[in-house]
Order: structure tokens, then sequence, then C-alpha cells
């Protein structure tokens, strides 16, 4: 922990964060917030507008973690904070059916075409946790092939070998998670099709699905592979196993749709949250009709939700679909490729070894001079490089995630004001990540 090396001046946060402690595991209600790979005080943040969050010190960032991805209009967008409003004077939840639903989930099956029907639900977790258990129902199959370094929430079985928080932890396998469930998981490196005909051939009938994110980003961003996905779909096809392509992260962001409106391989069954909740919980699965058509009460596999659907979480989400036109997209695709290239320019300049890595408009850098394919590869950057590299980036008002596993996320509000402090900021994070030592 460096700590020492960057002494506190959020004197508001650090009280924050103390009275946090004694209530609450560790200080946070996610384990990446607590800042332990990078060291340091969380910030609390009190505010956000646009591309900038205001901490409990009253420190502005231009902010290129967008809640994790979900803020893609950037933060406290009028039209969206309106469609809450309306929502919210009308009540917060019904325990019934409401059109509000009715009209997210049209708007997403207009927009991604392998998605012939969705159940929402109120986080990633769910959706891949059921995306699994209806996969299994379906093909009445038990084992599920995940890659490792690809997050799929925490659902138990899917916790082996995971990205994001997991990576930044280092943590091979988590207590709690049963050998039953986790003995029912294949783990295989990711962007080797190789590894996955030779699980298929080990386990002939035995395989449900194969569940991967459609571009990972929960191990720094690591596209797969030209073919790659193809292939899966292939091999899922050939298997008689559903192929699920999680698109939590990659949703809405990516494209107008997704990842898939990028490469366009039609998955079984698809997973969604983050931008499609416009910054509430609301997430969702679906896919191929005859496959959901298996789901209660249409079919014999259980799955619901009291907060399911909730009309402020799906105003807010539908608000902010209808906003991300082309034109949206292409404001994000063109601010993320200038400040890619301002953190390449800087990097370089200053002779720190690195290999920036995209998917669409979400980006990461690696501290390392060869290119990241696989878990095993993003593991082996020089992670304290990126230690120093935030908390300067910090401490000059610019919020990265904390952690050189995750994506950096940017929005349509990031203007040129917001880049350029972002351009301001970089020489001197460049030039700390230079000197960094191990
Ligand atoms: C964030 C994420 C999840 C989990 O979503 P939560 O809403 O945090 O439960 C699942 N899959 C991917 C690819 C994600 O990025």
């Amino acid at each position: 922990m460096s700590e020492l090396a960057y002494p506190y001046e959020v004197p508001a946060s650090q009280a924050l964060f103390d009275r946090a402690a004694a209530v609450t595991p560790g200080g946070v209600n996610s384990p990446v917030r607590a800042f332990r790979a990078v060291g340091g005080t969380p910030r609390f943040m009190v505010s956000g507008t646009g591309p900038y969050l205001t901490d409990a010190d009253g420190r502005e960032y231009v902010d290129l973690v967008c809640s994790w991805g979900p803020m893609i209009l950037g933060h406290a967008h009028p039209e969206v904070i309106a469609a809450v409003q309306d929502a919210v004077a009308r009540g917060t939840s019904f325990g019934t059916p409401a059109e509000g639903e009715v009209a997210l989930a049209e708007a997403m099956v207009e927009r991604v075409a392998p998605l012939e029907q969705v159940r929402l639900v109120s986080s990633g977790t769910e959706a891949t946790m059921s995306a699994i258990r209806l996969a299994r129902g379906f093909t009445r199959r038990t084992k599920v092939i995940k890659f490792a370094g690809c997050y799929h929430g925490h659902v138990d079985s899917l916790l082996a070998a995971a990205g994001s928080g997991v990576a930044t932890f280092a943590l091979p396998d988590t207590p709690g998670v049963t050998g039953a469930q986790a003995s029912d998981t294949i783990v295989l490196p990711y962007n080797d099709l190789e590894a996955v005909h030779a699980a298929f051939a080990a386990h002939p009938g035995e395989i449900a699905c194969v569940i991967t994110e459609a571009s990972p980003g929960n191990m720094g961003v690591v596209p797969p592979l030209p073919g790659y996905n193809q292939g899966l779909k292939d091999a899922c096809a050939a298997g008689g196993a559903l192929f699920v392509s999680d698109e939590v992260m990659t949703g809405f962001r990516t494209s107008r749709a997704g990842w898939y409106g990028v490469e366009g391989v039609v998955p079984d069954l698809m997973t969604f949250g983050k931008v499609m909740g416009g910054g509430f919980p609301a997430a969702a699965f679906g896919g191929r009709a005859d496959v959901m058509a298996h789901l209660a009460p249409a079919g014999p596999v259980y799955q619901a939700g009291t907060l399911s659907g909730n009309p402020v979480a799906t105003a807010a989400g539908l608000a902010q679909l209808r906003l991300l036109d082309d034109a949206a997209y292409d404001t994000v695709n063109a601010v993320s490729a200038r400040i890619q290239s301002l953190v390449t320019e800087a990097l370089a300049k200053e002779g720190v070894a690195h290999t920036l890595q995209s998917a669409s408009n979400m980006f990461s850098v690696f501290f390392t001079d060869r290119p990241v394919t696989n878990y095993d590869e993003a593991r082996a950057q020089d992670s304290f490089r990126f230690t120093a590299f935030f908390h300067s980036l910090l401490a000059n008002g610019v919020y990265l995630p904390p952690s050189s596993f995750e994506s950096w996320f940017v929005s349509t509000a990031h203007d040129e004001r917001a880049v350029q402090r972002i351009a301001d900021a970089l020489p001197a994070a460049a030039r700390a990540a230079a000197e960094a030592k191990a």
C-alpha cells in the first residue's frame, strides 16, 4: 500500500470512511471502491454533474469511471432526471406489471436483433445467474464453461478465476462457494478456441452453456481475437450447448446494439445491466424466444423479483436509451479516441512501457509492452506503475478506476474542458509511472 506516498488531503472522506468501517465490512458496499489495490482514502462523492464528480471535501474530478459504465450520458442528465422525477411522483413500486417495463423491453428488443424476449431483473449478477439456470433447465445439463478473467457478477458458480474485484484482490477462489458449485464450472483461458474444443470433447453431453463477456472489460480491456466469438458460437452449436454472451458492460455502450452491434455474432442468450438502468438497479437477460419460453410462468424454470421492472428504474433506463442515438455514440467514441491518444502520448514521452487496448469506446492501459489477450498476460503487467499513475491523476482532479484490471469509461458529457483537464494532468502522472518502484 502506498498511503504514505500520497498524503491525505481529504479529511471529510476520511471521516466518512472511518464511520463506514464501523458499520460496513471494509467500509464499502462493493470491494473495488475501497482503494485497496492502490492505497489511500476512497473518495466519498456527494454530487455528479456531466463529466464531473465532487467529493465530500469539495474537490472536483473528471470522472473516467462513470459508475463503472452506466453513466454514458454523464451525471444528472436533465432529461433522465426529469423522467425519474416524473416516475417517482407516481409511486416507487407497485408489485404489478406496469407500462414502463414493457416500453424498456421493447426498446431493447428493437435495438438488439438476437433479443427476441427479455426478462427484467435488478442487477447484472441476477441476470447471469438466471441465464445460467435457464440454460441448465433448457439443456438439462449441468456444466458451464467460463473464461479466466471474465467477471459475470458474484454468482457462486461463476466466481472461479473471475476478473474485476476478484482480480484486484488476487483471490483464486472465494470461501463460501462449495466444491459442487465450483466443480460444475470449467474455467478456460480466454481467446483460446483449442481449449474450448478440448473441453467439449472431454465432457460430451454435459455442457449446458458457454458464458463469456462479449468483449471483456473486467481484466482490463481484452477484446476477443477475430473469429473467437463466432468460434464459441459454433462450438456450442456443435456440442448442443447454449452460447451466453454477457453484455452487462458492453450492452448499449459499445454501440446502439452493444458488442453484438460491433461483431454481429448471434448468441442464444444475452445479459444486460449498467447502461440500460440509467444509473438505477435495472438489468435483464434474454434471447431466443424458444429458450425464454422455459421461464416461469410460461415454463418450468423459476425466476422472480420483488423489484424487477421497478417503475423508477425502467423510466431512467428508457430515458437514457432514447437519448442514445447514432450521434451520441459518435460523440462518446470521438472523446474516447481523444483521451486514448493523450494517454499514449504522455506515457510514450516518458518512456513508460504500456499497451493501450480498446473495444469501441471502452479502453484501458496495461503497464507492459506486450499485447494482452488473456488473464495471465493481464496479470503480468507492472501494476505498481498504475498505482503511481492513478494517484497523480487523482491529486490533479482526474478520477480513474482504482485498479489496473478495470476498463475506463467516458460519456457524451466529456467536453473540451474535461478533456483539457485530463491533458493537463497526464504529464505528471506519466512521470510518476516512469519513476515508480516495484
Ligand atoms: C458489472 C458486470 C456484471 C455484474 O453486474 P452487477 O450489476 O454488478 O451485479 C456482470 N457481468 C459483467 C460483464 C459486468 O461487467
